[in-house]
């Protein structure tokens, strides 16, 4: 069971936020893994243990389909990935409950499931009936190859066996071996390389990516007592230079490999990015031809009066301009900037924090050519 809210409870959680994923559902606080470079140590609830329940799935799910942020059937969405796992028992009858819940509205959104946990062939079969002409389901499968336990306590045997029994029993969902966080000096021998390598023959597609190493995650190093991976902490996720390198290379004429989660989501379903990445070249170079010819296919660079349109939509007014790869705002929330490029499908930047062009979005701690004009490197 999960349990009730106790007063001891924070009295407001964003139950729906938006990430650049998609828009994320989480009306269930609470999980056990203790894995030292969680997200919520740097949004906050790392200290809730115990899944807890903060509205039936029913709220949940008309909250959700409500919200000004959600569109039918274009908005991606992600179900418990901010503060628990949708596959821990007791949270996966609500994972499953809020997927019945979708399909039934008719809805066919990409759903995106991100999980670490134990995934039993019973909901395999129960996904595969309720996607079956409903929300289009992904499965990722967040796999590391970590063995410290400080770092992550659950060992990375359970996702080999999870993404098994999801890779043996899909039908109508698709399966993402989502390896993250590669960590230089951690997880990036060339032993775990290959492994990676035979594990991603599993899966639909391979998403890699780096760590989060902001302030607060740091700081849960040190009081562990864990070696510090890198020199300084970032906004963006660290991958160096060297080990994407190593990655790609690795993966040559292999298994389909992506930098991004909605690429390679997007690629599963046979559909073009939704985040517009396409504007990016330096990211595609590992893509697949026929996934390349999608995304050139739909690559549009919007109207003014559709920018301008979606954002008397939001009742907001902000500076813009449209450059041929990105839009470029000033003063938006992170949330309505993702609102804007999902539903414009092309990117949309934030002036303050400009991104490197030879970086696919990450930070540049690692990077020796950040892609930035010689009087602009920092
Ligand atoms: S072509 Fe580029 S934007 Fe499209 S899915 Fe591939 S990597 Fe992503």
């Amino acid at each position: 069971m999960v349990s009730e809210p106790t007063t001891d409870d924070p009295p407001i959680f964003e139950i729906v936020s938006y990430r650049k994923s998609g828009l994320s559902l989480n009306h269930i606080t609470g999980c056990p893994a203790d894995c030292a470079y969680c997200i919520r140590l740097d949004a906050g609830g790392f200290d809730r243990k115990r899944p807890t329940l903060l509205l039936s799935d029913e709220e949940a799910v008309d909250r959700l389909v409500g919200h000004k942020y959600f569109t039918p059937d274009v908005t991606p969405l992600q179900i418990f990935n901010r503060t628990t796992d949708p596959f821990l028992p007791t949270v996966m009858p609500h994972t499953l409950e809020v997927l019945r819940q979708l399909a039934r509205r008719g809805l066919t959104n990409h759903v995106l499931l991100i999980t670490r946990y134990r995934i039993p062939k019973s909901a395999c079969l129960e996904i595969n009936d309720i996607s079956r002409g409903g929300p289009r389901v992904t499965m990722l499968i967040t796999y590391s190859g970590i063995l410290d336990h400080q770092i992550e306590p659950l060992s990375s045997k359970l996702a080999e066996q999870s993404l098994r029994t999801a890779s043996t029993n899909r039908a109508n969902y698709k399966v993402i071996l989502y390896w993250r966080p590669l960590i230089q000096g951690v997880n990036d021998s060339n032993e775990h390389i290959s492994r990676a390598r035979e594990l991603a023959q599993l899966a639909d597609a391979t998403v890699f990516t780096g760590l989060f190493y902001r302030q607060s995650i740091r700081r849960h190093y040190q009081d562990l007592g864990i070696p510090e991976p890198y020199p300084s902490t970032a906004r963006r996720k660290i991958l160096p230079e060297s080990l994407d390198r190593r990655v790609t290379s690795a993966f040559q004429n292999g298994p389909p490999l992506f930098r991004k989660t909605s690429c390679a989501v997007a690629y599963v379903h046979s559909m073009p990015d939704y985040n517009g990445h396409i504007s990016y070249p330096a990211i595609c170079t590992i893509c697949p031809a026929q996934q390349i010819e999608r995304c050139v296919a739909h690559q549009e660079i919007p109207e003014r009066s559709r920018v301008e349109e979606l954002l008397a939509y939001l009742s907001l007014s902000a500076p813009f301009s449209i450059e041929h790869d990105r839009i470029e705002i000033s003063g938006l929330r992170d949330e309505d900037r993702y609102f804007l490029q999902h539903a414009l499908r092309f990117q949309v930047h934030d002036t303050e924090h400009p991104h490197s062009p030879n970086l696919h979005g990450r930070s540049e701690v690692g990077w020796s050519d950040h892609g930035w004009p010689k009087e602009d490197r920092s």
